[in-house]
């Protein structure tokens, strides 16, 4: 049994987290990577903890810091001065709160996800926390199945991909994940496949699929600590269309990617945006899901 936590507003009581784990895995901690979470949807890091990076952790009056929560969770605060970033949500300083109760409005801590750096969620002591028992979420050892996803990573030989041609890698500029209606412009795949492919440095998430032309396949760089997240741990590989999964490669310069899930229709949106890249695809969930689990399963999981 792990003591699991969960966030409340302390003026109403609403939830603002689901059952969360504390972090103690740095490899599971993004650091660096902008559009990137700085901990996964599972977790949370406590304001002592000796992993809270140092401009957070220097911050006086937070209780920890959380994922980026479903605007239907954590909302806005109403005022632009609190929250405009030049591409998404800022701050204007760690005491004037930007994040607030989506049920009453009560300003509950300070989020970031704009274009610098991880997105976060920091929570600020007022907060309530719970506590509880329960079997833990994460797998036995997650240290090391992090270690043995390195050398596997570093291992995976150069695949021989071809891109899936024009057809395929023409991003439909009327498809966006935050508009569901929209995602009938993007490319749906069947049977997708995921495997592994890139080092561990800049590990890749190769996809296949029957849709694809033979031997076709598209090379989606990821960082390691997402890889980790969702091959390993099993956090969700979507996010409600108002608030996607996101991730960018290490490398700055690495393509942004965002992943929707439409809970009403049961489809799945992935969107890839750089410098030379500019793809939309549309997955049904089931098939979405099936291959991440079958990534899992490929690396020992359950
Ligand atoms: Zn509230
Ligand atoms: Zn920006």
């Amino acid at each position: 049994m792990t003591p699991l936590y969960r966030f409340a507003c302390h003026a109403c009581g609403a939830s603002l987290s689901a059952r969360l784990r504390v972090l103690g895995e740095p490899a599971l901690l993004a650091r660096h990577e902008s559009h990137t979470w700085l901990v996964g949807e599972s977790g949370f890091l406590p304001a002592g903890s000796a992993l809270v990076p140092p401009g957070l952790g220097n911050q006086p009056g937070f209780h920890g810091w959380i994922a980026p929560q479903p605007r239907s969770r954590i909302a806005l605060h109403p005022s632009w001065s609190r929250t405009v970033g030049c591409c998404g949500l800022s701050h204007s300083s760690f005491t004037d709160g930007n994040l607030v109760c989506a049920r009453c409005g009560a300003e509950v801590g300070v989020g970031y996800e704009d274009c610098c750096g991880p997105h976060w969620a920091g929570l600020f002591e007022r907060v309530a926390l719970t506590t509880e028992e329960a079997p833990d979420p994460w797998p036995d050892e997650v240290g090391v199945r992090c270690d043995l996803l390195r050398e596997i990573l570093d291992a995976s030989l150069p695949d021989g991909l071809a891109a899936p041609g024009r057809d395929w890698l023409r991003g439909s500029a009327s498809a966006c994940f935050f508009d569901p209606t929209s995602w009938d412009h993007a490319p749906h795949v069947e049977q997708p496949a995921l495997s592994l492919a890139g080092s561990a440095d800049a590990p890749e998430l190769a996809l296949t699929a029957s849709s694809f032309p033979e031997g076709a396949g598209l090379r989606l760089p990821i960082p390691f600590v997402v890889l980790a997240r969702l091959a390993l741990v099993g956090e969700p590989p979507y996010g409600p269309p108002e608030r996607p999964l996101p991730w960018q490669s290490s490398d700055a310069e690495g393509p942004e990617v965002n992943v929707a899930r439409d809970a009403a229709t049961g489809r799945v949106f992935l969107s890839v945006t750089g410098r030379d890249v500019n793809v939309t695809l549309r997955f049904d969930e089931g098939a979405w899901t099936g291959a991440w689990r079958a990534l899992n399963a490929q690396l020992g999981g359950a």
